[in-house]
């Protein structure tokens, strides 16, 4: 049963014919990739790839790729698809994603969606999960999350809040609000989302025919549930 799986109880060797899985997260800003990314990279013993995260930490470290990426990532707009494609499959060519990976916001473009499929041969078995939420929904959403800078762990101010105020619960690092999770941004990054990501939804729906929808206007407990229900693992269809 779904629930009574532990973290990291996990079915690389219960997959079918044992192929590398990659996991594609789809949605609007606010739909619950990012919650349910790490919980779902524990339970499938696979990374967690975040195109944003990854960003971040360049932006931090002050380099080149940070620099550039963060005039974009102000103004709400997408990084030139050469610059995600190459920092992304550097990452994934590391060791740990040998068995497959997480991704959350990657691909955004169809270009981006293209050269991953490139990339990703026969061998590997992708699942596409695209997250819904009411429009209405998504800035109240966004514009109260917050998440720890030290290890990463996204709340909500209102719908998960730390225990103790700007305090995470897991390690007692510092929490912070996205500079881009400002209302003004979020609303730009949506018409980005719309005009730019939205047409994956069909190319994997239609052209890969991997794609799978996940209710997210619900309890995070009966999203997750869904979640693992749609992914391909013998050990969850029992
Ligand atoms: P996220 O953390 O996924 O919401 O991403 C934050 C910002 O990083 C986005 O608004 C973009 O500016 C940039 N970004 C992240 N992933 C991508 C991507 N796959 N393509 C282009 N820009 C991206």
């Amino acid at each position: 049963m779904v629930g009574t799986l532990l973290a990291g109880e996990v079915f690389a060797s219960s997959r079918p014919e044992n192929k590398p899985l990659v996991v594609i997260l789809m949605g609007p800003p606010g739909a619950g990739k990012g919650t349910h990314a790490g919980p779902l990279s524990e339970t499938l013993s696979l990374p967690h790839i975040s195109t944003g995260d990854l960003f971040r930490e360049n932006i931090r470290a002050q380099t080149e790729l940070g620099k550039k990426a963060k005039s974009y990532m102000d103004k709400g707009q997408l990084v030139p698809d050469e610059l995600v494609i190459d920092m992304l499959f550097e990452r994934v060519s590391k060791e740990d994603c040998k068995n497959g990976y997480i991704l959350d916001g990657f691909p955004r473009t169809l270009a981006q969606a293209k050269s991953l499929d490139q990339r990703l041969n026969s061998h590997v078995r992708t699942l596409a999960l695209n997250f819904n939420v009411a429009d209405g929904k998504i800035i109240e959403r966004v514009a109260g999350r917050i998440a720890c800078k030290q290890c990463g762990r996204p709340y909500h101010l209102k719908f998960d809040p730390p225990k103790q105020a700007a305090v995470c619960d897991v390690c007692s690092g510092p929490l912070f609000q996205r500079d881009d999770d400002k209302e003004e941004i979020i609303r730009k990054r949506l018409e980005v989302y719309r005009a730019q990501t939205q047409p994956l939804i069909d190319y994997y729906a239609k052209q890969k025919g991997v794609l799978k929808e996940i209710d997210s206007d619900q309890r995070k407990e009966q999203v997750f549930h869904d979640v693992l229900e749609a992914v391909p693992s013998p050990a969850l269809a029992k």
